[in-house]
């Protein structure tokens, strides 16, 4: 690494990097059944297991996680839990004008229940409702963040216009022209411990947890269904797949979900007069406001989370830790981060990592059922499913157990996404539309004829 700032970084997820990480649970070994087996211990599958027992506490429930619970996105994210089930307001009313209200309203309720739980189960994950700022970096996106400001003053949604001083006045950067600021629709939160907190809340609920059991297969069998894992088997009535970006079980999920690698820094914790250099007395989670954005907050220690911006597919849907490691990512990233913050020269970044991001082409949840109804999936937030999962997980919980549900009449769950095409055109296609959204930023933000096409279609690529 050629940045001074890196000399010493880790390769390592910051969350995940702590002496207190529990003790992940034994491998299945030999037979199991239950009534519902969640493969995935993310926060889809998490919630999943600790909703499913909270409705129907003798419900025999199993959660199997091919690595560690936390192992994935979960554990490796910026930890900004949002209000939002639809990757923002704005992207909710275009694709699902009919229910935006109603979507809207949900997500404020399960942010809400996400706090209730954090509360009531004294889950220690540092959240902090502190509300999120957008800032714009160019003078074009001023008029873009006044004319989002008027489309979520229409939807009701609390957001405050910020000038230049003001926008510097919570976090100093001189690269900063304006911002909006949203004080109710997101918290903060350390999401390694989230998932280990509901991690344990699952276990206390009774839910038996196997990690490091990976399914290999899931086939019906019977009435129900089976899993089969590398040292045993489940037998199940029922099946709910929280598996994210990762090769699914069901086959369709494929063609809606790809899956993105988002790089991510954490620098050093900041001296005091290192915090006063900034300001950011209200710890707001921030992010940019161009098409290839990027992320960042403070940790509970004061250290700045610093990611995004060069989100990479891979041929074929490539996962591979390897690609965990991406120097020139790092050094863009690092750069990027001290054209921002100049007052901050000399600061070091300790850790390195990136994650995997399941995109999908509208943005946000896509459930459904395969294997007769046995198995529902919830998949496809698009790097906004910190607090969405819980809504996910709800859902298919919904398509397993609750045909009645108002929640099945919302045109998200009605309705697929556009799929992406099979490779080798999926690569082809991603490639072209990542280049022409950078083209986009370099071109105040003008969107050239391959992005209006994939706007008309109701296609995006995003992270
Ligand atoms: C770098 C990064 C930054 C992000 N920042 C944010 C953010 O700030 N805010 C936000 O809202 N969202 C963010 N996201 C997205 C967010 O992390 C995800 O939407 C969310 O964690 C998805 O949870 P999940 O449980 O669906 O998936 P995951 O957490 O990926 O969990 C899926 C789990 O399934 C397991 N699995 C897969 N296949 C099998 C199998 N066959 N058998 C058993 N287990 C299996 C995997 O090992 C994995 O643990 C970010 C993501 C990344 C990568």
């Amino acid at each position: 690494m050629s940045h001074p700032a890196l000399a010493h970084t880790e390769a390592g997820v910051f969350w995940l990097d702590r002496p207190d990480a529990p003790e992940p649970a034994p491998p299945l070994a030999g037979a199991e059944a239950c009534d519902l087996v969640v493969v995935g211990g993310g926060f889809t599958g998490l919630w999943a297991a600790v909703q499913a027992k909270q409705r129907t506490p003798d419900l025999d429930v199993v959660l199997v996680e091919g690595a560690a619970v936390a192992s994935g996105a979960s554990g490796r994210n910026g930890g900004f839990c949002s209000a939002s089930l639809t990757h923002g307001a704005l992207n909710g009313v275009q694709r699902f004008p009919g229910d935006i209200d109603r979507l809207l309203k949900l997500g404020h309720e399960n942010l809400a229940a996400i706090a209730a739980t954090v509360a009531d189960h004294r889950i220690d994950c540092a959240f902090e409702a502190t509300g999120e700022l957008t800032v714009a970096t160019e003078d074009y996106q001023l008029a873009e963040l006044a004319e989002s400001a008027r489309a979520l003053a229409a939807l009701d949604e609390e957001v405050t216009v910020l000038d230049r001083d003001a926008v510097r006045a919570e976090l100093d950067s001189p690269t900063y022209r304006g911002g909006l600021l949203d004080t109710t629709g997101t918290a903060l939160v350390d999401p390694a411990r989230l998932a280990w907190g509901l991690r344990r809340v699952a276990l206390e609920l009774g839910v038996r947890v196997y990690e490091h059991t990976p399914v290999t297969t899931l086939e019906t069998r019977g009435p129900g269904l089976s899993a089969v894992t590398p040292g045993g088997r489940i037998g199940a009535a029922r099946a709910l797949l929280g598996t994210s970006a990762f090769p699914p079980l069901a086959p369709v999920i494929r063609r809606y979900v790809v899956p993105v690698y988002d790089h991510v820094l954490v620098t050093e914790p900041l001296s005091a007069d290192q915090r006063a250099a900034i300001g950011w007395a209200g710890r707001r989670g921030v992010g940019d406001s161009a098409n290839r954005f990027h992320y960042y907050r403070l940790t509970e220690d004061d250290r700045i989370l610093w990611g995004g911006y060069d989100a990479l597919y891979y041929y074929g849907n490539r996962i591979d830790p390897g690609l965990e490691r991406r120097p020139e990512t790092a050094e863009l990233l690092a750069g990027h981060f001290f054209d921002t913050f100049p007052q901050l020269d000399g600061l070091a970044f300790t850790h390195h990592w990136a994650g995997v991001i399941d995109t999908c082409s509208r943005f946000c949840l896509t459930a459904g059922t395969v294997l007769d109804g046995r198995a529902a999936y919830a998949v496809g937030y698009t790097g906004l499913g910190v607090g969405a999962s819980r809504f996910g997980a709800a859902v298919g919980l919904d398509l397993l157990f609750d045909p009645a549900s108002p929640l099945l009449e919302l045109e998200m769950v009605r309705r697929r996404p556009v799929p992406f095409p099979p490779e080798p055109l999926r690569w082809a296609v991603i490639q072209q539309t990542r280049a022409a959204l950078a083209r986009a930023d370099r071109r105040q933000g003008r969107r050239g004829p391959w992005l209006r096409v994939l706007d008309r279609l109701g296609l995006g690529f995003d992270s």
